[in-house]
């Protein structure tokens, strides 16, 4: 078993309510020194290692790394997360069924020895050999054109698959942290939204499969948190952009940019009034790793409370794009909730997190690998591998 970390009480029964500690100082060069931990792969976390002996043979015992599993790496925010626990110096193994994920996420990766892919679907029997320092449930379809396609997959990843996942953490004594989401808090009567926040869903709704998946996945979380004592975190993730995002998974930053790429009029649903805060990806993958490492249970919301509605949305992406195309209007899908903004004061006060990366500069950020991407992937509206999951109308 691996050993744990200093800076996270190894077996810590903390709740969302329990008293977080009051610093944490996580820095993005070398967070688990400056915690007090123990940086996966150093000399203090293999222990000795073979000194050379004048004259003999010279056996260097491998470095071993701490393991961490990513559900869901082969996808947008998956991806990301794969990139920086390698760069922390873990050894991580990723899992992922390509259902909405893609290779090419990650493909810049295979050729390392301290990371390996496991093309498996988590809603079936989860097993992986050897020791799990950390476990990061990531797997799940997040646009709502593509959970409205695949609702039962959907339903399933969250509550299944993460059963699959608990369990497995359970039986490695790994920490593990799920992917919650600001879906959680629905159509919101509340503003902005807070973690003590219930949230206003319709459970029968057009988001449901999402939403109420990803409450249960809460609910099964704490259950085995409360019930095993199992080292559990939640992150209620806001609305995200940033490169590897699927440009045509039907949400509204890709859906802007593709059109704008391709000369097509924006479409905004409903009058554009609705809000939202976008977050830049590097920001959130930051957050969500010193909430990995803190000792904070319950849910933490990790977002950019810089709200905008998606009408001045659509006109920041034709100046950016330098687009002539016009904004175009159609029906508002039904649930899409009107307004949302996080309320970032827990994750403040318990990470010392914020986003530093504003909307200009990352969405400039963004649209540059977007225009990397060949004509090909410019002009594929559909995702192939849909096509045996999907219902034929
Ligand atoms: N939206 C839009 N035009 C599009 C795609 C999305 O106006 O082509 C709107 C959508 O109705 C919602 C907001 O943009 O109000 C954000 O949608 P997204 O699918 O990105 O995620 P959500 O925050 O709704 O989960």
């Amino acid at each position: 078993m691996a050993k744990k970390k200093k800076a996270v009480k190894a077996g810590s029964k903390s709740t969302g309510s329990s008293k977080p500690k009051p610093k944490m100082a996580v820095s993005k060069k070398s967070s688990a020194t400056k915690t007090g931990a123990v940086k996966p792969g150093s000399k203090k976390s293999v222990g000795k290692r073979a000194k050379a002996v004048k004259g003999k043979l010279r056996i260097v015992k491998p470095v071993k790394k701490d393991r961490v599993l990513i559900t869901g790496a082969a996808g947008f925010l998956g991806s990301h997360l794969c990139d920086r626990f390698l760069k922390e110096g873990y050894h991580v193994i990723a899992m992922d069924n390509l259902i909405t994920g893609s290779l090419k996420n990650i493909e810049h990766l295979f050729h390392r020895e301290d990371f390996e892919f496991y093309h498996h679907d988590v809603s079936k029997f989860v097993h992986v050999p050897g020791e799990l320092k950390y476990i990061l449930h990531f797997a799940s379809p997040a646009s709502p054109i593509d959970y409205e396609k695949i609702p039962i997959q959907t339903l399933k990843v969250g509550s299944l698959g993460t059963h699959n996942l608990l369990g497995l953490a359970l039986a490695k004594g790994a920490r593990i942290l799920v992917a919650s989401t600001s879906e959680v808090y629905g159509d919101p009567q509340v503003h902005p939204q807070s973690e003590s926040y219930w949230g206003h869903v319709n459970p029968v709704g057009k988001r449901s499969m999402y939403d109420e998946a990803k409450r249960f996945q809460e609910a099964l979380t704490m259950s085995y948190h409360h019930y095993h004592g199992l080292e559990t975190r939640m992150v209620r993730i806001f609305n995200t952009y940033g490169p590897r995002m699927r440009l045509n998974d039907g949400r509204v930053v890709p859906a802007f940019m593709g059109q704008a790429l391709r000369g097509e009029d924006l479409t905004i649903f409903g009058k554009g009034n609705q809000t939202r805060s976008f977050c830049y990806v590097d920001d959130l993958i930051e957050g969500i790793y010193r909430l990995l490492l803190s000792d904070h249970a319950g849910p933490v919301n990790v977002g950019n409370p810089k709200e905008i509605t998606i009408k001045q949305f659509a006109q920041e992406i034709l100046k950016l794009t330098g687009t002539k195309q016009k904004l175009i209007y159609k029906p508002l899908p039904s649930d899409d909730p009107m307004q949302r903004q996080p309320d970032i004061t827990l994750a403040k006060k318990l990470l010392g997190w914020s986003a530093k990366v504003d909307r200009a500069e990352g969405m400039k950020r963004t649209f540059a690998y977007f225009k990397s991407l060949s004509q090909a992937e410019l002009n594929e509206k559909e995702h192939f591998n849909f096509e045996k999951y999907s219902r034929k109308k």
